[in-house]
């Protein structure tokens, strides 16, 4: 049965592909497929006719080979975290690559390899008992997988540099099948183009990074009066002009949760606050982030240091798996008072305790690195933000997407003109171009020489250049 034949029928050739995988091969109807098939956004719903949850990398190659030759769509699942769900599919093959767990530390080298099924939970645990760490995502069950190819920041990037500036080398299935490495001295393009480029070029099966001297850090939020939202975010954008590398900071605007170590009067209150993490010595960490107190008084602060670890999975509980997610973002040259006004129209109105609206600072490191030097473009910017409805009920889903889309709609035109691709949903082809601006003739080029056929297109797709 190739594309297009009905599913549930006996399909020979499936049959006899699944008894050369060493995982799990899940099909309708088949115990598991039900939870197998659902990725971290509830509000995807699509029904895989295969889901292969790979065991090794012979299982990928196997995987790809069998996708391309029965000309099945194909969708690849790291950590399964993309909003728009691009880890499932309808009616093609899932390539779940979550039992590629396997990490490598190799402290005197300061590196670590991690196959592409893991997590930032996962890394981090592995490195900080060598008192090292390497720029992940904020949240610690996030694959390592999408947030990488898509580029990557965190609480150490102003330091360190995004995530896939760490990155050293990786292990590549290719659309043909082909395991390749890609280094600064090997598919010098298909490294070049996996910087940012996202899943477009290949399944990354194994990634090496560079690891750094991280252990306690100095980290938490301060949270202010939602009448001081303005002179907080101009503060916060003079603040972080001259704050120390070593200091990262996000603006956000918040419901307080109803728990530790908020106080009660607090709870399910709408505040604006700022979340730090200083990654210098956490001696220094109270008196660099004094400014942050002393522009108060705060409605409440809890800064304190604290295990790296711990900063990378304070915000998990607000974000189990299953929650309906609905994002869009930009990056920004800076925060101007005309977006400060837009912030402060929309940013009190954000609907539930799960939702966000955060400015990530984009500075530091990140703009150490050209913008021509990876696939990653917006080299220059100052923020990013990212504006999420994210609801456990989908009733109001609707009403929040509005909520979203005013606000957004409010916001680009002081924009830098495209978004983190890691943040955009489904947004079309003219967004995912913006994302990549003078980077993406370069990116179609490599994708034409690895993927001619766009075998990899559930993914924020550049097309393969004619
Ligand atoms: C709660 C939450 C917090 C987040 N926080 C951050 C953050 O702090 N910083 C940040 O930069 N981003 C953040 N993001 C965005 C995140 O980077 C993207 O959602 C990213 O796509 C997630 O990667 P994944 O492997 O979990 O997703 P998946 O849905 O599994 O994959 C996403 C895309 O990457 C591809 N892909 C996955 N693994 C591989 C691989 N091994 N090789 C090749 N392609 C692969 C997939 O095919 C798909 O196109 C966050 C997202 C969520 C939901």
């Amino acid at each position: 049965m190739g594309h297009g034949a009905a599913p549930g029928l006996i399909d020979p050739a499936m049959e006899t592909f699944v008894t050369t995988l060493r995982g799990p091969a899940i099909r309708p109807g088949q115990e598991g497929y039900e939870a197998a098939r659902r990725v971290y956004n509830g509000m995807i719903d699509r029904r895989p006719r295969l889901i292969v949850q790979c065991a090794d990398v012979a299982d990928v190659i196997r995987c790809v080979d069998f996708a391309r030759e029965q000309r099945l769509p194909l969708a690849v699942r790291g950590g399964g975290h993309s909003a728009p769900g691009f880890g499932t599919c309808d009616d093609g093959m899932v390539i779940d690559l979550a039992r590629l767990k396997g990490i490598r530390v190799e402290p005197a080298n300061r590196v670590v390899r991690v196959e592409g099924g893991c997590t930032w939970g996962d890394v981090d645990h592995a490195t900080h008992v060598f008192g090292l760490a390497t720029p992940g995502g904020l949240i610690s069950t996030t694959g390592v997988g999408g947030l990488t190819t898509g580029g990557g920041f965190g609480h150490l990037t102003r330091r360190y540099g995004l995530v896939c500036d760490n990155l050293l080398s990786a292990d590549v299935v290719t659309a043909d099948g082909a395991l390749r490495t890609a280094s600064a001295t090997q598919n010098e393009d298909l490294f070049w183009a996996i910087r940012g480029g996202g899943g477009n070029f290949g399944i990354v099966t194994s990634f090496e990074f560079r690891l750094y001297p991280v252990s306690m850090v100095y980290a938490g939020p301060v949270l202010y009066p939602l009448e001081r939202a303005t002179e907080a975010m101009r503060f916060f954008r003079d603040f972080m002009h001259t704050a120390p590398r070593e200091l990262s900071a996000f603006f956000a605007f918040m419901l307080v949760p109803p728990g530790p170590p908020f106080p009660e009067p607090l709870h399910m209150k709408t505040l604006c606050g700022i979340m730090c993490c200083y990654c210098g010595d956490p001696a220094d960490g109270e008196a660099v982030t004094q400014p942050l107190r002393d522009f108060g008084p705060p409605a409440f602060a809890f800064n304190v240091p604290m295990p790296y670890p711990m900063v990378q999975s304070m915000f998990d509980p607000l974000l189990p798996p299953g929650l309906q997610h609905y994002w869009k973002a930009d990056f920004v040259n800076e925060l101007t008072d005309d977006l400060i006004a837009g912030h402060v129209k929309f940013g009190p109105r954000i609907p539930t305790l799960n939702s966000a609206m955060h400015i990530y600072p984009m500075d530091g490191a990140v703009h150490d690195v050209a913008p021509d030097a990876t696939a990653f473009a917006y080299r220059d910017v100052k923020y990013t933000h990212i504006l999420a409805a994210v609801s456990p009920d989908p009733a109001p889903m609707p009403e929040y997407r509005e909520w979203v889309r005013d606000y957004w709609s409010a916001l680009h035109p002081h924009s830098a003109g495209g978004a983190y691709v890691n943040f955009l949903m489904d947004e079309g082809k003219e967004r995912i171009a913006s994302s990549y601006t003078d980077n993406y003739g370069r990116l179609a080029a490599v994708k034409a020489k690895y993927d001619p056929d766009n075998l990899f297109r559930i993914n924020q797709n550049i097309k393969p250049a004619a």
